[in-house]
């Protein structure tokens, strides 16, 4: 038998609860948030965009205040706004020109849009792993994974660290590649002197009621190219009835979709911009305190910081070594969890193990597009191809979401308090 006290048995194992309370859902919208809307609902213009070839192409006073401002924000010469990143995501592999059958390398680590944005345009995702330390490509892996076809990288900026965009552009250039950054989860973290999501030929965030600043639904791309906004602009708002009068001779891509964000979320969008760094820097000084109270708990590593880089820790995002611990993360996940520690998440997706992907059934039944002659080379997506996403995805990732709920610092030390409990417990878990 253990000497330990009654009170530090495990709530999985019949012992005390250590968090009793249930916490409140993160909600950064106030004030400000109201009055924005309801002067725009007053106004009675709540869209002002017109498919076809005038001003209103652009849309209303919001959504170009809010575009100039995210400009202004993040430093770039070009913000597109979207009604979702999603949709943001398949104008942006629009507008780089990609050919049907193109390959674009991507993450598997990620929501499922960073690659179905892809297969939008009838070209072919290619999964490349990624890396221990921050989840993002490992550039070995991009390199392993290029072939003739190869026009683009999808780089994936997941859980609030930006991918190393210096190596990345390096590979980049070698291989006359374009670089499309999914930086949906981080908004406002660094990558030496830029934001995540700047360095590459588009980036851009989503505005999605779970990240960190939110419009209900949205997404903002941004790009230094004039003629790739532009043309992310066209496949926003109804490109084949405007090319014409707009004088656009390079049709390709240019199908339309109505993609367009409405007056009031970019009403709202515009005050929730101003609350981005606050938002930003309550969340790193909450990762601080975990940092430091979760060091040297044995078998957990907590999230890297790359040199140069900065986390905006939309997932506290650890990994463990199982081996030293000696039990499973669905365990310890368990035993987390009935100590009241919330928004752990197991893992992120595995998007090749889908079964889209693995059955290679998305348009129709008959495999397209991997089927036709489009498609050059079987490409690859069994189980194995992604060995370190796949390690983290079955068995050795725990992700703690910061974003979802409104923490007290006592709380936080409650959660930590938490954690070292079912660490003295191992050997009764095991
Ligand atoms: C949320 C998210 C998206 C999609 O954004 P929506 O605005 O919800 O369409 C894409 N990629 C990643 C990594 C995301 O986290």
């Amino acid at each position: 038998m253990n000497k330990q006290s009654a009170s530090d048995t495990l709530a999985l194992l019949g012992g005390p609860r250590l968090i009793d309370r249930t916490f409140a859902r993160y909600n950064p919208l106030g004030r400000e948030e109201v009055e924005a809307a309801k002067k725009v609902v007053e106004s009675g213009v709540l869209s002002q965009f017109l498919g076809c070839w005038d001003p209103d192409f652009f849309g209303g006073p919001k959504v170009q205040e809010f575009e100039r401002q995210c400009e202004s924000y993040f430093g770039v010469k070009h913000a597109v706004t979207f009604n979702s990143w999603t949709s943001g995501l398949v104008a942006a592999v629009g507008a780089i020109g990609i050919e049907p059958g193109d390959e674009v390398i991507v993450s598997p680590w990620t929501m499922a849009a960073s690659a179905t944005a892809i297969l939008h345009w009838n070209a072919i995702p290619v999964f490349a792993d990624i890396e221990r330390e921050t989840f993002c490509l490992d550039p070995d892996s991009i390199e392993r994974n290029i072939s003739p076809q190869t026009r683009a990288i999808m780089s994936v900026d997941i859980a609030g660290h930006s991918a190393d965009m210096d190596v990345l552009r390096k590979i980049a250039d070698k291989h006359k590649l374009k670089i499309i950054s999914d930086t949906a989860q981080a908004p406002a973290a660094k990558y030496k002197d830029r934001y995540a999501g700047t360095l590459a030929d588009i980036g851009g965030y989503s505005l999605n009621y779970h990240k960190h600043i939110h419009t209900g639904e949205g997404g903002i791309a941004v790009t230094d190219d004039a003629d790739l906004a532009d043309r992310m602009r066209l496949i926003r708002n109804h490109a084949e009835v405007v090319v014409e009068d707009k004088g656009v001779t390079n049709l390709s891509n240019m199908i339309g979709h109505n993609f367009r964000l409405g007056e009031i979320e970019c009403a709202m969008g515009i005050e929730q911009l101003k609350k981005l760094d606050a938002m930003v820097a309550s969340r790193q000084r909450i990762a601080r305190k975990l940092d430091k109270g979760l060091a040297g708990l044995k078998g957990l590593k907590t999230p890297a910081v790359l040199p140069g880089c900065t986390h905006v820790y939309y997932v506290y995002a650890m990994t463990l070594d199982i081996k030293a611990l000696g039990i499973s993360r669905q365990r310890l996940h368990q035993a987390l969890t009935a100590e009241g520690v919330p928004a752990l998440a197991a893992s992120y997706q595995n998007l090749h193990l889908l079964p889209m992907y693995q059955k290679k059934i998305a348009y129709g039944s008959k495999g397209f597009p991997w089927t036709s002659d489009i498609c050059k080379r079987d490409v690859d997506y069994s189980k194995g191809i992604c060995p370190v996403a796949e390690d983290l995805h079955e068995s050795s990732f725990l992700g703690f979401g910061i974003c979802s709920h409104v923490f007290s610092d006592e709380e936080v030390e409650l959660i930590i308090e938490a954690f070292h409990k079912v660490w003295r417990n191992l050997e009764a878990l095991r």
